[in-house]
């Protein structure tokens, strides 16, 4: 099976030899053959047409003697390596180049029928029975007052014409070997550029298929195949990323789950046995409702992330004002702000700022960057939230003064759970999916989110929003 392709190629290969080899020796043999003799037939035609109208004629009108004309077509016999015969209508042979002159006994050429070459000039066979092989034999009449008197009768041996024809055969069989060896290239190339890379390719193909998305391969080419086996290695790397990410995130989620779990579990068990007493239960009553509401938290984060996701964010889109939103967004986190002295100043483009997007999202974006914005900032700073209007789009940007974030986490904190190492202290609550659901929200409404922050001075999340026709609220 694996091998199939290559060796259908090659037995494709060995038939277009094979009948290469074929036709030269059936077509190409006959076909130069026939044309051979239609050649040597056509030259014997001239020439025999010549003594005819020469000598022959000559020869019967008497102007001229056999001892004469004997010794000259002798010559032009050996000349034309073809035996030249003169002959009467009735058979009777006048003169041949085979044989001296003999007077006394006279041959005749049995059952002789000149119609024999039916329309042609010439005749292939042993000439009624004249040869003991085959001859070429071509005909020219001798005429005189509209009347033949004989023949000139040119006869070649077809031995002759057939050794010629083998030996342009010959060469025909050594260019075919010559072609065919050259053509030996392309099975070069077939393996080359397509077998070896088709292999590597399917073997990558069962590596991923038993579970190593790892594998590695390359195939240094730029075509079709090229293109194909860096999409399958693509291909691969994308369900490894998405396989670790994957692993990542349950990891992630049952870390998150245990460590308020396995304290929950501390306190409730020093508090039966009598670790905690009663009078403390208030105290640790207060941290296991923390730790129950991070717990809350985390699962509600997780279902909206989930949610997002499954339906491919399904947005309920509806004009309204984001000024307004934003006034009530910050208002309700007075209460956050006030024992950090932190305040927020709103810098807000017009009166009234229609939007098109889904209002419920869109507060959940803002809580988010707020709530990031108020945690991560230092008491008595402040917080601007300000919105620019620009080609038709609204930018809203919530900029703090508080621990930044470093250069290196900038590309991270939109991934889930990712948390940089300097909130840690300072927000013990965080599951780092606040940010990956505020991309995953914007990303649906085809808008942009970025951030600019600088260690240790603040940080500026900036996101936009199509303006909405004002009547069409
Ligand atoms: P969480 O819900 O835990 O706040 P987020 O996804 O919203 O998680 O944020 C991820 C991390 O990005 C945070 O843990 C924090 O390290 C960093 N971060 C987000 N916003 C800010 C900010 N305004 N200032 C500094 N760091 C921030």
């Amino acid at each position: 099976m694996r091998k199939t392709l290559y060796l259908k190629f090659l037995l494709g290969y060995l038939i277009f030899g094979c009948f290469g080899f074929l036709v030269v020796a059936t077509f190409v043999s006959s076909m130069t053959l026939e044309h051979l003799k239609r050649e040597r037939a056509d030259a014997l035609y001239k020439e025999a047409t010549l003594i005819a109208n020469t000598y022959a004629a000559d020869l019967y009108d008497n102007e001229i003697s056999l001892e004469i004309v004997k010794p000259q077509l002798d010559a032009l016999s050996t000349y034309l390596s073809a035996e030249i015969w003169i002959i009467n209508p009735s058979g009777r042979m006048i003169m041949t180049t085979n044989a001296p002159l003999d007077v006394e006994h006279e041959t005749v050429v049995e059952n002789f029928d000149p119609t024999v070459t039916s329309g042609s000039y010439y005749a292939v066979g042993h000439f009624f029975d004249s040869f003991s092989e085959d001859m070429l034999s071509v005909f020219a009449p001798i005429t005189s007052n509209y009347k033949v008197r004989g023949y000139v009768v040119l006869h070649v041996a077809m031995s002759s014409i057939r050794s010629s024809s083998e030996s342009l055969l010959n060469i025909s069989y050594i260019m075919l070997v010559i072609f065919f060896l050259l053509s030996l290239t392309i099975l070069i190339f077939f393996t080359e550029m397509v077998y070896i890379p088709l292999r590597k390719i399917t073997v990558a193909t069962e590596q991923y298929a038993s579970g190593n998305l790892h594998y590695e391969f390359q195939v240094d080419s730029e075509d079709e195949i090229g293109y194909l086996a860096a999409s399958l290695s693509y291909m691969a790397s994308e369900l490894a990323r998405g396989e670790d990410n994957q692993k990542k995130f349950i990891a992630n989620v049952s870390h998150d789950f245990r460590s308020p779990l396995t304290s929950v579990k501390g306190y409730l068990e020093a508090m039966q046995d009598g670790t905690i007493p009663p009078e403390l239960y208030g105290k640790y009553l207060d941290i296991l409702l923390n730790e129950t509401d991070r717990l809350i938290k985390l699962t509600n984060s997780l279902l909206t992330l989930n949610n997002l996701n499954m339906k491919g964010v399904v947005l309920e889109k509806t004009v309204f004002d984001i000024n307004q939103i934003i006034r009530s967004t910050a208002a309700s986190f007075e209460g956050t702000c006030r024992p950090k002295h932190i305040g927020i100043d709103l810098v807000l483009t017009g009166d009234r700022m229609p939007v098109l997007a889904d209002k419920t999202k869109i507060e959940q974006v803002l809580y988010n960057l707020l709530d990031n914005a108020i945690k991560f900032s230092h008491a008595e700073s402040s917080i601007r939230i300000e919105t620019t209007e620009k080609h038709g789009k609204i930018f809203i940007s919530v900029k703090d003064h508080g621990i930044g974030i470093p250069k290196d986490s900038l590309k991270l904190i939109f991934d889930r759970f990712y948390k940089t190492d300097l909130s840690r202290g300072k927000d013990k609550k965080g599951t780092g999916l606040g940010l990956s659901i505020t991309k995953e929200i914007i990303q649906a409404h085809n808008e942009n989110i970025n951030v600019i922050s600088t260690e240790g001075v603040g940080s500026e999340f900036i996101f936009s929003l199509p303006v909405a026709d004002e009547d069409a609220e």
